[in-house]
């Protein structure tokens, strides 16, 4: 996955005094995201919501993305979209979007649901107010901080040999597979949750953790952390009811995968993509007896 570079977007807490051009505007109703309502490439208004006869209920700056500025904004659920453009939910655009325009949109939602959930203070119920030159949100009367908030998701994708173990949670699409992942528990390291998360949801013990990538996931705040790891021990058993089903599978007998924008795919495409450049290593470097 390309990382995006640090001259790409540039994160900022002002926005810039005069409008500057091609700006992109971030505008949500709900969790849908304003975009052009033709089947084409998705865009973004270059132009703030009350340009277009929508009425914000909050908006704030993002930073700058290649030199243009980015918006975000959140418009209540009475609103229409003006002509030309249409409310649209984030999965359902993947067909229509790159890497940039999602992930730029991940982090517009995350920051406008951030803004709108905090609001008030958790500790003392007073009105908090943004806090200047910092993306944190202050309670004047307690002085506690919020800030965005992000929960990391530890992924894991087992090899055994050639093939892969696969699982598919019950709230999946019909027929999708994908790598196994579990939210990260408080004091625990990513190593650990990955040895628990494997242990839980399918009963076998990993070795061999390696990093593979990370991606933000916007569904709502998920920061996902993919790791490869080598099967090292068990039997599958499912007992967690977020596992409905899984099992082994190699390259060429492959179930439905998960859209090839989310780190998943990636994840189960690179392994698959080293195991056929390298297969007699891929092949020969366990001794474990294959269980069909
Ligand atoms: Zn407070």
């Amino acid at each position: 996955m390309r990382p995006l570079a640090e001259q790409d977007f540039l994160p900022g807490i002002e926005p810039p005094a005069e409008p500057a051009p091609g700006a992109r505007w971030y505008v949500f109703q709900e969790a849908r995201l304003l975009v052009s309502a033709d089947q084409g490439p998705a865009r973004v208004p270059g132009r703030p919501p009350q340009d277009l006869a929508l009425r914000p209920l909050r908006e704030g700056f993002l930073g700058t993305f290649r030199g243009a500025p980015c918006y975000v904004a959140e418009v209540g659920k009475e609103e229409v979209a003006p002509a030309g453009w249409a409310f649209e939910g984030l999965r359902r655009l993947f067909a229509r979007v790159d890497d940039d325009f999602f992930r730029l949109a991940a982090r517009a939602f995350q920051i406008k649901e951030w803004d709108r959930c905090h609001r008030y203070c958790g500790a003392c119920s007073s009105e908090t107010v943004r806090k200047p030159g910092e993306r944190a949100r202050e309670c004047p009367a307690c002085g506690e901080l919020f800030y965005p908030r992000l929960s990391p998701v530890v992924m894991i994708l087992i090899r055994r040999g050639r093939e892969l173990l696969l699982a598919r949670s019950p709230r999946f699409p019909k027929g999708m597979y994908s790598a196994l992942a579990g939210f990260v528990e408080p004091g625990e390291t990513l190593e650990e949750t990955a040895a628990r998360e494997v242990r839980e949801e399918v009963g076998l013990e990993i070795a061999g953790l390696r990093y593979f990538g990370s991606q933000s996931w916007p569904f709502p705040h998920s920061l996902m952390i993919a790791f490869v790891a080598e099967y090292a021990g068990g039997e599958i058993r499912l007992q967690d009811p977020e596992i409905e089903d899984a099992g082994w599978y190699s390259p060429d007998r492959l179930p439905e995968l998960p859209h090839p924008l989310s780190i998943a795919r990636r994840l189960i495409d690179g392994v698959i993509g080293q195991t056929q450049r390298k297969p007699g290593r891929a092949d020969s470097s366990h001794g474990i007896v294959r269980r069909e």
